[in-house]
């Protein structure tokens, strides 16, 4: 099964910290893996659904940096990025 990952990057002009911030987040919802540990279950995906899985990550990882909730400095630095990727069979209805 193929799915579609629509996540938000930083924008070239984007401090370095709002690239780590979202790399990471991205990185981890397409892998259900974070660096720091954080994992979530994909669980049944059927063709149509939209999906938007949490994770709990550590205090000390770049996907969860506190200045994330600065929302009124994020509109202009964020840029949303859609992602096609082949999915395990398991992840299947
Ligand atoms: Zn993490």
């Amino acid at each position: 099964m193929k799915a579609l990952f629509v996540l938000p990057f930083a924008t070239l002009d984007a401090p370095a910290w709002l690239h780590e911030a979202l790399e990471t987040r991205a990185l981890a919802t397409i892998t259900r893996n974070c660096p720091c540990g954080a994992t979530y279950e994909r669980g049944e995906i059927r063709p149509g659904e939209v999906h938007t899985p949490a994770m709990l990550h550590e205090v000390d990882c770049p996907a969860t940096d506190p200045r994330l909730g600065s929302a009124a400095l994020l509109p202009e630095w964020i840029e949303l990025h859609a992602i096609g990727v082949d999915l395990p069979d398991e992840a299947a209805a």
